[in-house]
């Protein structure tokens, strides 16, 4: 069985005040929601806050990024080592914004994947193709590439703690959500590359979210297909109300 998880990711938005406020009205509209497993993705000047505020409830907060190191003189970074000390226990890796905007590349998704299961955190690793890789008909070769390079000298055993999340990059921030048909399709895909990768039980374990432009009016039929295991979720996660009845999907 494979628990669902609605993750909402905050990108660049809030503050500490607006993030604790944000939880303090959320919390009421999903008590007792234990169906799906639900998450939220402050930035990292909200993530402690955030982490207290959410502390023996039922939505975790983790962190959008990392290194992989522990320490080092690398300004301007966060190592897994500070997010554990916090509580922090999930991690966003790979997202489209950092490798189209911060250069974040497949062998640094690698090194970070790696670091997070070292240190106990569950890696939410993105992949996605791009418009002009779409239209090329290249999807599949850049979504087999990203995860087969991520998961390199990853086994079967470190890869269970392991969430995916499929970002088609064209439907990310613009409105336009990708079918339910295309999202099961790619998703079909990734589950495929993950048992060539980790072996056929840690595939069928893992569970795979869609991302892109996912709202209230569309999370239900996306929810319906069979490999869609949950949702990341940018712009409407940013409302409790919004994000609270894409939670309760049905
Ligand atoms: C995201 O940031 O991961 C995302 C999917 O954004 P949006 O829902 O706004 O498309």
């Amino acid at each position: 069985m494979r628990k669902p998880i609605i993750a909402g990711n905050w990108k660049m938005y809030k503050t500490p005040i607006e993030s604790v406020s944000f939880i303090e009205n959320l919390l009421p509209l999903i008590a007792g929601h234990e169906r799906d497993e639900i998450l939220i993705f402050p930035p990292f000047t909200s993530l402690a806050a955030a982490i207290i505020a959410t502390d023996d409830h039922n939505v975790r907060a983790g962190a959008q990024n990392m290194h992989w190191l522990n320490e080092g003189p690398y300004t301007g970074e966060i190592s897994p080592t500070m997010l554990m000390a916090i509580g922090c226990r999930h991690v966003l890796l790979g997202h489209s914004e950092q490798r189209l905007y911060f250069g974040e590349t497949d062998d640094r998704v690698n090194l970070k994947l790696k670091a997070a299961i070292i240190h106990g955190l569950t890696p939410i690793v993105c992949v996605g193709e791009t418009l002009t890789e779409r239209e090329d008909g290249r999807t599949e070769e850049i979504i087999c590439r990203q995860l087969r390079t991520a998961l390199n000298n990853v086994s079967s055993a470190e890869a269970r703690r392991l969430v995916i999340a499929y970002e088609p990059v064209w439907a990310i921030g613009t409105g336009s959500t990708a079918t339910p048909e295309i999202a099961a399709e790619a998703h079909r895909v990734v589950r495929n590359e993950l048992a060539s990768c980790c072996g056929e039980r840690t595939a069928e374990a893992t569970r795979i979210l869609y991302g892109g432009s996912v709202k209230p009016d569309n999370i239900s039929d996306l929810m319906a297909e069979d490999g869609i295991d949950g949702a990341l979720v940018g712009g409407a996660s940013l409302v409790p109300e919004t994000f609270a009845k894409i939670v309760h999907y049905t």
